[in-house]
């Protein structure tokens, strides 16, 4: 680069310039100095001469023209530090007559101290003396970079606002979103770091719940709620609070957590609530003056994600919180315990140490609620709840699993005894009274211990587990209520063969194992044969033909009675068609179908008998069904409308077992009964003992009142058979005249006209 030479311009010399730059007079030459830029021509280099510059300078950089000219390293001297090299790279030769030369922008410092954008659009001459020079013009682009600067803030501002967005959908754990958040706009441009403050309980503090993590230890983790703190100040406002320079601030005082790493401006904006806000969102810079309130909107955007994402996981957590708990007493119900008595299993499955649960069921709470009422049964079990806790463990979970019975899950037991013990504790919790409404009652419990052993599959299974227990629970209750009894191994025994029953009675149906068998039912008057009853066998594949007592009652527990007993009713009605036709005289039969408790207390018997009625085309007036008196005593609203309803349909209703529940003739006529059939245990003593005579006498001679058939079953003898006759009664089952038979047998019976009994004849009567 060559030296310029060391003096200045002449007035003249400029004047010259001038009129050569512009080579239009004097107008043009007001022209260059009244344009928004500074016209300039300058020697090349860091220090080269500046020989003319336009008073515009003055305006855009705060130096006047001469002071330019005077000093030639000024203009060296205010480029911006981090621009100066690119700047001062373009002082070279090289550029010496191109008139393509790039224009480059830096910032330079104003006399201020501010900063100014400068566009710099320059070509280099050599002037007469072979001196390069600079012929160029000066913009200021502060405004331009400001708004482009502004921009790109904006987009990664909005950037990260879909970001948070995108990931409060995926994940609704508010603490984790917090730490996502302030991790996320700590990274937006200009902003340090972000953190969050939840408002305290008590609406004074703001606690730190997210972000500056590591510059928390030792500095504390609250700030004021009140306007004294900035984020305060935001929650009172409720909208933002912005710090532009903590240095100066005098409003609020500075939280220590921000002093760590030195923020010298903040801005905080409100995380909103349903009833009240959740707390504070605050970035912070360590630029002073970094935010205005341009940057609220990211900032109060980011919140709401926030606010929305919290709001939503509280709603969760209600919810969660309403499937899980009872209503009633506020302890968890029986999902919850299901649910917290699979985690113990799976830890003792580790463990190795057993878990125990206690199923307790009140005594005679139907007593307290009948005769005080539900308002004083709810009130009891209310006060059951708290009466529990109070003698167990912290740890120990007790749960209400409905109606009056409750749940208690023990964790980390040493033995089986130890169950025991606690159980006959929580039993001495009952020796208390319980006051409802001022006055005393005394209530007992019923409970029913069964603990986990590593060893036994069956026991790692919450429901199972659940089962155990409640069938234990039973067992105290036989054994006269008000006591403990641990599901031991007998118990366990049998319960492993009702589960094995259960898994094979699966697929008895499909497997085509189950099979019915008949008992005809004799007229007394004539040995004629009246209908038949159908009973049910299982063709077990190993066990062979097992009666009703080895699978009903399973069947009944474990809802397969449905199917099983639609697949009786079916097959029944079809028989008894066949059997019709193959009569000489056609004549039809009765066919009775037996009902379990729970068949009939199900609300779909009465459209489910008359579908099969109509598939299979049996006049209604054929099909019987018999119900078991035990059925009636529970007196539920379904079962009685259920029975009016399959009166209405045609078909007969028969009270089986006579005699050996409730036994009162009294309420039969508030049934749709056809006939009743006196129990076996009554025609038994039949001729030996008086009493159950007198009794078979009693029953016969009130249905004869009430307009009932009368049928008696499991009459096996000659003695029997007369003094049934004797009493007037009109039907009889039992070995005497046929034991229950397969269907083929009948056939083979009615083909050959040898069905019926010969031991009757009309006129023996
Ligand atoms: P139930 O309805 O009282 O049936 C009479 C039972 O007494 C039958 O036993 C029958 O075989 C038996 N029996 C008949 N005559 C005599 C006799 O002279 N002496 C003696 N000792 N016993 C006699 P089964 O077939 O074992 O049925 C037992 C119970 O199982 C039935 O009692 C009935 O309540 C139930 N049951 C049978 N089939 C079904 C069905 O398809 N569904 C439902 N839900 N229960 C059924
Ligand atoms: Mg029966
Ligand atoms: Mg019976």
């Amino acid at each position: 680069m060559r030296e310029p030479a060391d003096r200045n311009w002449s007035e003249h010399e400029v004047e010259r310039f001038l009129d050569q730059l512009t080579a239009g007079g004097h107008d043009f030459r007001r022209l260059v100095e009244r344009l928004p830029v500074i016209v300039y021509t300058a020697e090349l280099g860091e220090r080269g001469r500046w020989r003319y510059v336009s008073p515009q300078v003055e305006e855009i950089l705060g130096y006047r023209p001469e002071e330019f000219i005077r000093d030639p390293g000024l203009w060296a001297g205010i480029l911006h530090p981090e621009d100066r090299q690119r700047a001062l790279d373009v002082e070279s030769e090289e550029h010496l007559g191109k008139r393509d030369t790039t224009p480059i922008e830096y910032r330079v410092h104003r006399r201020d101290g501010s900063v100014v954008w400068i566009h710099d659009e320059a070509v280099l001459e050599a002037d007469e003396d072979g001196v390069p020079v600079w012929h160029g013009v000066l913009y200021d682009v502060s405004q331009r970079k400001q708004t482009e600067d502004e921009l790109q803030r904006a987009l990664s501002q909005q950037a990260v606002v879909a970001r948070l967005g995108e990931r409060a959908m995926q994940n609704s754990d508010p603490q984790e979103l917090m730490a996502v958040a302030t991790e996320l706009i700590g990274k937006v441009d200009g902003v340090h770091s972000a953190c969050i403050w939840e408002l305290g309980r008590d609406g004074r503090r703001l606690n730190l719940r997210a972000g500056l993590e590591e510059s928390v230890v030792g500095a504390g983790r609250r700030v004021s709620a009140a306007r004294d703190s900035h984020a305060g100040a935001a929650l009172d406002s409720g909208t933002h609070a912005i710090v532009g320079d903590w240095e100066q601030e005098t409003r609020h005082t500075m939280p220590p957590v921000l002093r760590v790493f030195g923020a010298a401006s903040s801005l905080a904006v409100v995380i909103d609530g349903k009833s009240r806000p959740f707390g504070v969102l605050d970035v912070h810079s360590t630029d002073p003056h970094r935010f205005s309130a341009k940057d609220v909107p990211f900032v109060q955007a980011a919140a709401n994600v926030l606010a929305d994402a919290i709001e939503r996981h509280a709603a969760d957590q209600a919810l969660r919180y309403r499937v899980l708990h009872d209503s009633l007493t506020g302890l968890p119900n029986r999902l919850s315990f299901v649910d917290a008595l699979g985690d113990s299993l799976s830890k003792a499955a580790v463990s190795g140490s057993p878990v125990g649960i206690l199923f307790l069921d009140l005594d005679h709470f139907k007593l307290i609620n009948d005769s005080l009422g539900h308002h004083a049964g709810d009130a009891l079990l209310r006060a059951v709840a708290p009466r529990l806790r109070s003698h167990l463990r912290p740890g120990d979970i007790v749960a209400r699993f409905g109606g009056d019975e409750f749940g208690i899950l023990i964790d980390r037991l040493a033995d089986e005894g130890e169950a025991v013990a606690i159980a006959d504790r929580v039993a001495a919790a009952f020796t208390q009274p319980f006051s409802i409404d001022g006055v005393d009652h005394f209530v007992s419990a019923s409970i029913g211990v069964a603990v986990s052993r590593a060893a036994d599959e069956r026991t790692v299974n919450a429901e199972l587990l659940i089962r155990d227990a409640d069938a234990a629970m039973y067992r105290a209750k036989e054994g006269g209520r008000a006591r403990c009894v641990l599901f031991d191994a007998e118990m366990r025994a049998g319960a492993m063969r009702r589960l094995e029953v259960e898994r094979e009675l699966r697929h008895a149906l499909d497997r085509d194992e189950l099979a019915l068998h008949y008992q005809p039912v004799v007229s007394l008057r004539n040995g004629e044969i009246t209908g038949l009853e159908a009973l049910v066998r299982w063709r077990h594949p190993e066990r062979g033909t097992l009666d009703p007592s080895e699978f009903v009652s399973i069947a009944e527990d474990s809802g397969l009675i449905e199917p099983i007993g639609r697949w009786v009713q079916e097959r029944a009605c079809r028989q008894a068609l066949e059997w019709h036709q193959l009569r000489p005289d056609s004549r039809p039969f009765d066919v009775a179908v037996n009902l379990s408790a729970r068949q009939v207390a199900h609300r779909d018997l009465p459209a489910t008998v008359e579908e099969i009625i109509t598939r299979t085309g049996l006049d209604p007036v054929h099909l019987r069904l018999e119900i078991t008196e035990s059925v009636l005593v529970e007196e539920s609203a379904t079962a009685i409308s259920s029975l009016q309803a399959l009166n209405e349909l045609g078909v007969r209703l028969v009270l089986d077992d006579f005699g050996t529940g409730y036994s009162s003739l009294a309420y039969l006529n508030r049934f749709p009964f056809h006939a009743l059939k006196i129990d076996r245990s009554f025609v038994d003593a039949l001729g030996i003992e008086q009493e159950a005579t007198a009794i078979v006498e009693a029953i016969i001679g009130m249905a004869r009142a009430l307009d009932l058939e009368v049928i008696a079953e499991g009459v096996e003898s000659e003695v029997q058979l007369s003094e049934l006759q004797r009493l007037d009664c009109d039907y009889a089952q039992g070995h005497l005249f046929h034991a229950a038979m397969p269907e083929r047998e009948v056939s083979r019976l009615i083909a050959e006209g040898a069905l019926g009994y010969s031991g009757i004849s009309p006129e023996g009567k």
